[in-house]
């Protein structure tokens, strides 16, 4: 029996595809790459997707489709697509290469708030030897991540190693070692009331939408720190902005935006009490997805369940 299948890749330019194709003619030299307007093409020879932002519709034209991996751990990008093939499963990027650089990155941001290194890089880009003590250390500020999925719990095993206290929100109640859980919308003012550093690290579905805002923000602690790297979608621009200008935020790091990327001018860009970064926060290598679709795709064909489905009940 003949071992070739066909998929479309979506995800980066040409440069990107030509990259994807390298890193997937070594795992399954069976498995040929189209780019998105091939594919349109020879429809109806598409076994697979892997994509991040589908044009809207196209994936319905194609009849053989039997799986959509999405090419990041969120899939609000595929989810734009109104007209998504019906009964094809979507699967979600979960790797641990990912949830390890979200980790890295969810260290660097809470110690940047910690150490004030917004204050620190502003006085080296002046030339200044701005001598200030760092008020806390890490045992002294508890870390609230929200959404303690994958992404969440090893950002929550690594901050621990670090000595923050750590606390999390989910919808549902987590056993993660060490973590006091805390569950659904009426343990969110509690949640927050105890959260010195607040990490949003949910999906995007239209409960999160705007999640942190005014009203949230007001239950933390005043001078509590803002480390948005869900998705942009979930916190308000404006209501960060007037809570770093008040004090009620010490400081945030900003790695999400709506739009992406935020535009010139943004007042955030500037801003004394923020960092910002361009949706980085965890960037896995092709490889390292390539290789995690590859092993999917074989199980698949073994007749093994697919895993980490997106679930339109759940909404993500
Ligand atoms: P998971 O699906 O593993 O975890 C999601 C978590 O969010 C679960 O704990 C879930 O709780 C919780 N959650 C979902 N909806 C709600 C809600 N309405 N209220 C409270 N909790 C909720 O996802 P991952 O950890 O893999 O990824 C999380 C998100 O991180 C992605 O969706 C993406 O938006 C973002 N991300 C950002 C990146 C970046 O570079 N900035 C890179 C990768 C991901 P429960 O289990 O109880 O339902």
């Amino acid at each position: 029996m003949s071992n070739r299948r066909v998929m479309v890749v979506k995800s980066g330019g040409p440069e990107a595809f030509q990259e994807w194709r390298d890193c997937f003619a070594a795992l399954d030299p069976g498995l040929e790459l189209l780019d998105w307007d091939a594919a349109l093409r020879r429809r109806d020879e598409v076994d697979y997707a892997l994509v991040w932002d589908p044009e809207p519709g196209g994936l319905a034209t194609m009849p053989r489709l039997r799986a959509i991996f999405g090419s990041g751990a969120g899939v609000d990008g595929i989810l734009l697509d109104t007209r998504l093939p019906r009964g094809v499963p979507i699967v979600r990027m979960a790797i641990p290469e990912a949830t390890q650089r979200m980790g890295e990155f969810c260290c660097w941001a809470a110690l940047s708030l910690l150490k004030d290194a917004r204050r620190m890089a502003i006085a080296q880009a002046a030339g200044e030897w701005d001598y200030f003590e760092a008020p806390y250390r890490a045992d002294m500020r508890t870390v609230g991540i929200m959404g303690l999925g994958a992404m969440g719990a090893r950002c929550a095993a690594m901050l621990s190693a670090i000595g923050f206290p750590v606390i999390g929100w989910a919808r549902t109640a987590k056993d993660v070692p060490g973590v006091e859980s805390f569950a659904g919308a009426e343990a969110l003012p509690a949640f927050l009331a105890r959260t010195d550093i607040l990490v949003c690290l949910l999906p995007a579905t239209p409960e999160t939408r705007h999640i942190i805002r005014a009203e949230t923000l007001a239950m933390l602690p005043p001078g509590a720190g803002y480390v948005g790297i869900g998705r942009g979608m979930q916190h308000r621009l404006d209501d960060i902005l007037a809570a770093l200008d008040s004090g009620r935020l010490s400081g945030a790091v900003l790695d999400v935006f709506e739009p992406e990327p935020l535009p010139a001018g943004h007042p955030l860009w500037q801003h004394p009490k923020a960092i910002v970064t361009p949706h980085v926060a965890s960037l896995p290598s092709r490889a390292e997805r390539a290789g995690f679709v590859a092993r999917t795709i074989a199980g698949f064909e073994r007749g093994e369940t697919l895993p980490n489905l997106f679930d339109p009940a759940r909404g993500y």
